[in-house]
């Protein structure tokens, strides 16, 4: 399998380039060249099978070789299996006739990202294994990445991490989530200064090219390939169980960066009958506003009860465009300077009917958010987070649209977004044993100025 920049100008990668490199150095996204396709009877024949034995024929082609098969089979095992607190686990709950849940939340830090984190530090590991090459992850964070990414990375050999959160502006549990880890390869740094502080710190690091080639720089955010893959296979599995491919079913899926949708829009294309995939957004809402008009315009970003999704610009949303615009990188270009030059683009007539013809959006606010959470545990007691009670609620709006069955990705379990609940239904949910005593643990971190240079030197010494 080889892997191609949406912008055309970039070197052609293999998997295991694409896993070690993140961003391509023309500035564009990798895409798989071409998308593998399952017959109906693949499909059926994945029936029953376990998490890690659906992930082991969704992957394999993606992996294309990089990894040996008895090898993907026991990392996938041991990712699946081991980490995650449910047998099933991405389990389903009923909501309604056609209304389901699928619980993303059962990892180790308790929202989606583990999913695909928890097998991208076992990739970096067989990648740097044997050699004395060491790779330095730097990432910036403004809450579940972080903590999912050192969950991941923690105590492997070759792999050092750095990870940047804005000092005072994380929530608690997010926060001890990422500081209580005491790991010699890890190092937590609370930056003086903003989330987009911490962002644009990461980025000068990258564009430092010498720097970066020196210390052998990896990014883990969405744009890594190997991410958008991990999440294909639970598009597989969910569907599977509810009666795939011998029932159509849409998926609602609460959306920031659009990797998580994205992966639905690459198990469509595979062959996984999908009727409509809906992005779930908050006030954010950029991309319900492209959907109506065709116009991408980034407007600032607001602060909402679902901090996960509070983005300006949706950074996968490039890989979409790249198809919508029938895989031309210079059209992709072209968009993404003006999306520099003048804050956004505008899609053709064409290109928006290509994104009709697989997604609808609908964008939530705070106050129906907590509506939500509200009318869902005073009819059955189930606690939504404030994002997965978005998705439900873009689920039901969409309803009316014949997009039944439908599955909602529930993307965190509500403990870590406690403030919101609490709000809405006046209960403060428990987190799960494991972390019951994350409020007693130590934390560890380093208090940093916005510096480059500090910054610089801190991960040369560490
Ligand atoms: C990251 C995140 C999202 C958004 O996912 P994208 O892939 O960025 O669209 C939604 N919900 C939660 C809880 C998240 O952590």
């Amino acid at each position: 399998m080889k892997y191609i920049s949406t912008r055309g100008k970039a070197e052609i990668l293999d998997f295991k380039g694409v896993t070690l490199t993140g961003l391509a150095r023309d500035g564009g996204l990798y895409i798989p060249e071409t998308i593998p396709e399952f017959s109906e009877d693949k499909i059926r024949s994945l029936q029953g099978k376990s998490y890690p034995e659906v992930a082991f024929e969704v992957i394999k082609p993606f992996v294309g070789g990089c990894v040996a098969d008895d090898d993907l089979k026991a990392m996938l095992h041991d990712t699946y299996g081991s980490s995650f607190r449910h047998d099933a686990t991405a389990p389903m709950i009923q909501m309604g006739p056609n209304e389901w849940l699928l619980e993303l939340f059962q990892g180790p830090t308790l929202a989606f990202k583990d999913f695909a984190l928890q097998l991208l530090g076992r990739f970096f590991d067989y990648f740097t294994n044997g050699s004395d090459k060491k790779i330095t992850i730097l990432g910036a964070t403004s809450g579940d990445t972080g903590s999912a990414a050192i969950e991941a990375c923690r105590g492997r050999d070759n792999v050092r991490i750095f990870m940047l959160h804005p000092k005072g502006r994380v929530s608690d549990v997010q926060r001890r989530q990422m500081t209580t880890i005491n790991e010699d390869n890890v190092t937590n740094i609370a930056l003086d200064g903003t989330f987009d502080d911490c962002q644009a710190l990461v980025k000068a690091c990258f564009n430092d090219l010498e720097f970066r080639d020196a210390v052998n720089l990896t990014a883990v955010n969405s744009i890594n390939w190997a991410r958008v893959m991990a999440q294909i296979v639970y598009y597989f599995t969910s569907a599977l169980s509810v009666g795939a491919p011998d029932r159509m079913v849409s998926f609602s899926v609460p959306t920031g960066n659009f990797g998580d949708i994205f992966a639905g829009y690459i198990a469509k294309k595979m062959g996984l009958p999908i009727n409509r995939l809906i992005i779930a957004t908050n006030s954010n809402d950029i991309l319900v506003r492209a959907l109506k008009t065709g116009a991408y315009h980034q407007n600032g970003v607001n602060a909402t009860l679902s901090p996960s999704m509070d983005i300006q610009i949706s950074s996968n949303f490039e890989r979409l465009i790249f198809d919508l615009a029938d895989r031309n990188p210079h059209q992709v270009a072209s968009y993404m300077s003006e999306l520099q030059s003048e804050n956004g683009f505008t899609l053709s007539g064409d290109e928006l009917a290509r994104l009709h013809s697989s997604f609808d959006a609908f964008k939530v606010d705070d106050a129906a958010t907590l509506e939500t959470i509200r009318t869902v545990y005073e009819r059955s007691g189930y606690i939504l987070d404030p994002h997965s009670a978005i998705g439900l609620k873009a689920a039901r709006e969409c309803a009316s649209l014949n997009a039944k069955p439908c599955i909602t990705l529930a993307t965190a379990h509500p403990a870590k977004f406690s403030s919101a609940c609490e709000q809405a239904i006046g209960v403060t949910p428990e987190l799960p044993g494991h972390m019951a005593d994350l409020f007693e643990r130590k934390e560890h971190y380093i208090s940093l100025d916005n510096d480059k240079d500090m910054l610089q030197r801190l991960i040369n010494v560490a």
